[in-house]
């Protein structure tokens, strides 16, 4: 038994004491709030539970499972009263699966908290002043900070028509089930894997492909992977869907190079998966849980697919990262372009630029743009996007933006607009340092975090810039995932 530091030998650390609930007991609580996570969060006497699979409106009777000093967690065990915005998931998995978190809430209300969720985070951790976001008389400049600044205005978030079947990329475990080789989903909070029939938020073009393929490995006998032995042929089926062009492409993650019936294999993916222009296998040995291994061997056509977001084609290959929602793709890169407010003169530059997306449409609006991005391949890829659009005023780098930036400003690069697109822990602090040194006129955040888009925020704020207006757009539907476009400028 472990010696616990000040409470002498063979004793467990105590819990917190006079707290108001107390591990196992049952409390009933409204919800008044949604963590970031998806949790539902409840009051007892001043004190917080997060309540999983609660939402804001519902009454929750639930057993308190753990407790900490500033807030615990609770299992609801019955629905006392249910919030009119409650309703049933229609995914018949929705509580194994955990990839969609909100499913059984109505769109409208997830529209709403996103929205809110992003102003708090400006609020609370930016400490910026927002506009009321219910359009009030102090909306749109009215109600000035005490510095006489206006407010920054939260946009209403930019939802989907139709909220479901938008993602155009699958990522399928494969296991071992009571019948053989199946594929579909981790169950929560373990490495066993669940068969899936469906997922309604998967283009049904992924669903179907996913359906043929998985069939076809059965029918071939195929063996599926087995984490604890490191035995067994296949670990993952990936497919894409270009939306734009029609076209599909499979991915087999093998653990091995070798692959039986390798003809037949790919004789039956042509004959029975409509659109199918690039089948790939991609070989992963390594114990670890990385999806990719290193080499990836084209087995039957192109090693790219195509799509295009508006009037850009982009090549995209088995390890390419491509945004999952097209629709909306499109819908954030126009905030981003409309931020820029380009006429055509600037130099650009676009810190995190992946396979070149933004920056190939902010090339055709300006004089020169510079992209950056930390993986090689990435770079390629831009590389290779930018010629097949015609496009030869975008220049790209490989490496850290915080790095690449204060090369090129040595080199004489004078950005009047920097966007950057950081992944979820937000900017590198040397990067905003520099982007402060280079003092564009115009800055356009790209967040897939709210509370890192608001750390950062501040900083530029602190270092002279203003957050005029910040455009929400939901690009994942019934996860808690919320994406922004934000339009700085300099003081
Ligand atoms: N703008 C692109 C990619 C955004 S995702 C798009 O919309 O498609 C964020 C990207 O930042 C990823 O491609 C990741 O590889 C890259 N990245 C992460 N850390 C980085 C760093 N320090 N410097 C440059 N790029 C980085």
């Amino acid at each position: 038994m472990r010696h616990n530091k000040r409470g002498g030998a063979g004793r467990a650390p105590s819990r917190p004491t006079g707290l108001p609930v107390d591990v196992g007991q049952s409390i009933v609580t409204d919800i008044v709030g949604l963590t970031h996570e998806g949790e539902g969060v409840g009051r007892v006497d001043g004190y917080t539970l997060f309540v999983s699979q609660a939402l804001p409106g519902d009454k929750v009777r639930a057993d308190v499972a753990s407790v900490g000093k500033s807030f615990g967690r609770a299992r609801m065990t019955a629905l006392v009263e249910a919030s009119p915005d409650r309703r049933g998931a229609p995914c018949p998995i929705f509580d194994a699966c955990g990839g969609c978190q909100l499913q059984h809430w109505d769109y409208a209300a997830q529209l709403r908290w996103k929205r809110q969720h992003v102003a708090d985070n400006l609020a609370r951790i930016g400490k910026l002043p927002v506009a009321p976001l219910d359009g009030g008389a102090a909306a749109g400049g009215g109600d000035s900070a005490p510095d006489g600044r206006p407010p920054v205005v939260v946009h209403p978030i930019i939802g989907m028509d139709e909220p479901w079947r938008y993602r155009n990329k699958a990522q399928v475990p494969i296991g071992t089930g009571e019948g053989g080789l199946v594929g579909g989903f981790y169950e929560q909070g373990s490495h066993d894997i669940v068969d899936m029939e469906a997922c309604l938020i998967q283009q049904q073009e992924n669903e179907d492909t996913v359906r043929i393929v998985k069939a076809i490995a059965r029918s071939l006998g195929y063996s599926a992977y087995d984490r604890a032995t490191g035995r067994g042929l296949l670990r993952h089926v990936i497919v894409r869907h270009a939306e734009a062009t029609g076209q599909r492409m499979v991915v087999l993650i093998t653990n091995g190079r070798d692959l039986p019936h390798r003809d037949e294999l790919v004789g039956l993916i042509r004959e029975q998966v409509p659109g199918v222009e690039s089948i790939c296998q991609n070989v992963n040995t390594a114990a670890s849980s990385l999806v990719f291994g290193e080499e990836t061997r084209v087995l039957w056509g192109s090693d790219v697919i195509y799509d295009e977001i508006g009037d850009i084609r982009f090549a995209i290959s088995a390890r390419s990262f491509f945004q999952v929602n097209p629709i909306q793709t499109e819908r954030l890169y126009s905030s981003a372009v409309q931020y820029a407010t380009l006429t055509g003169e600037e130099t650009v530059v676009d810190a995190y630029c992946g396979i070149g997306t933004i920056t190939l449409f902010l090339a055709r609006h300006s004089r020169r743009v510079y992209g950056v991005e930390i993986v090689p391949e990435a770079i390629e890829d831009a590389k290779r996007n930018a010629l097949l659009n015609d496009i030869h005023n975008a220049e790209f780098a490989v490496g850290a933006a915080e790095v690449v930036l204060p090369r090129w400003q040595a080199e004489g690069v004078t950005p009047d607009v920097i966007v950057v697109d950081p992944p979820r822990k937000g900017c590198d602090p040397a990067l905003l340092e520099t982007m402060l040194q280079l003092k564009p006129e115009r800055i356009v955040y790209v967040s897939c975090n709210p509370s890192t888009l608001a750390r950062d925020l501040r900083i530029l704020e602190d270092g002279g810039y203003r957050t005029i207006e910040v455009q929400p757009v939901d690009m994942f539907p019934h996860t808690t995932h919320v994406e922004c476009c934000v339009s700085l400028i300099r003081k």
